[in-house]
């Protein structure tokens, strides 16, 4: 038996054709592929779980197909195979979380000088790269003011604001946005038929939901789920999972909360069983979903969630504008 791959990984787009949800950047990149106007770096900015190292994996291996540069790589030549193996020789993934230092760039500095082995360009992708320390960041400066014609950097972070303006200024910046809760669900829905999971209805929507716009999240919530229960997985079975504080549990605290009865909320605080974070994330979700139901209608795109974890009208305050506008 193969051992299992988890969905996060078994389910990584390859392509660009695959990849949900970040139209802008990959239009920039595969315009850039077709045009030839490529840059020496390229930073991937946006929320975590949302596709930037899988993005520099697919750029990295269009830049480098033999047929290419080529926005579709053909996938079956000695390098896209290579790149997809994880055997590139010529691809260098630095974890910068891990490799804050000075004396690591530095190293690196020294290496981008020779040309690749094999492969057309010599791809660096530095994850995390606001991790890296001001003296790092200084050392990576100089190499991107003169950087080798050979080499192309990707860098990826949760946090492009604590990297330094002058690193910013010498890459194109693309930013990936938090993906929308029915494009993950849709996701989920054709993940669950490949793996032969069949799920209650409306499973698939709550696990988008707590994924808040993550892809990876999204599959690794229902890697477990699948590893708790099995094949046909309940919303029952979520609830039970996820440690989150549910729908009806909620809706009794926010009740309390309208009713001023603080006693009564402090007691049934003590009684939940999700830390702290989990409930306060699940009433900001809760009055949310709330207010975009009160204000914006049942209609509204901005909300997808299931009809069960929809809070009930006597859960919102009354709505002081008429729309969304
Ligand atoms: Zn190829």
């Amino acid at each position: 038996m193969s051992p299992y791959l988890v969905l996060a990984r078994k389910y990584r787009p390859k392509t660009f054709d695959e990849v949900i949800g970040q139209d802008i950047v990959t239009e920039v990149l595969r315009g850039a592929l077709t045009g030839g106007h490529l840059g020496h770096a390229y930073l991937f900015s946006g929320p975590r779980g949302t596709g930037k190292t899988t993005l520099a994996r697919i750029f990295a291996r269009c830049l480098n197909c033999e047929r290419g540069p080529t926005p579709d790589p053909c996938g079956t030549c000695e390098r896209c195979q290579a790149f997809q193996a994880g055997t590139e020789l010529d691809l260098v993934e630095i974890d910068a979380a891990s490799h804050t230092g000075v004396d690591n760039i530095r190293e690196l500095r020294d290496e981008v000088a020779y040309a690749p082995m094999r492969a057309r360009y010599k791809v660096y992708i530095v994850d995390e790269v606001h991790m890296l320390s001001k003296q790092a960041f200084n050392a990576l400066l100089k190499t991107l003011e003169e950087p080798p014609a050979h080499v192309v950097f990707l860098f990826a972070t949760t946090d492009p604001h604590k990297v330094l303006d002058t690193v910013l200024s010498r890459c194109q910046i693309l930013r990936l946005v938090p993906l929308a809760e029915e494009r993950i669900a849709a996701r989920l829905e054709h993940v669950f038929q490949a793996e032969g999971v069949r799920a209650e209805a409306g499973v698939t929507e709550e696990l988008a939901r707590r994924a808040r716009g993550g892809m990876r999240d999204a599959l690794s919530q229902a890697d477990k789920l699948l590893a708790f229960v099995g094949n046909e997985p309940t919303l029952e079975d979520l609830q039970r999972l996820g440690g989150e504080a549910g729908h009806e549990e909620l809706e009794a605290l926010l009740a309390l909360v309208e009713a001023g009865d603080r006693a009564g909320l402090l007691t049934r605080l003590q009684a939940f069983e999700g830390d702290e974070e989990s409930v306060l994330e699940g009433l900001l979700d809760h009055v949310r979903a709330a207010a975009l139901l009160a204000w914006c209608g049942e209609a509204t795109p901005l909300l997808t969630l299931g009809a069960r974890a929809r809070p009930s009208a006597a859960g919102a305050s009354e709505p002081s504008a008429s729309s969304c506008g």
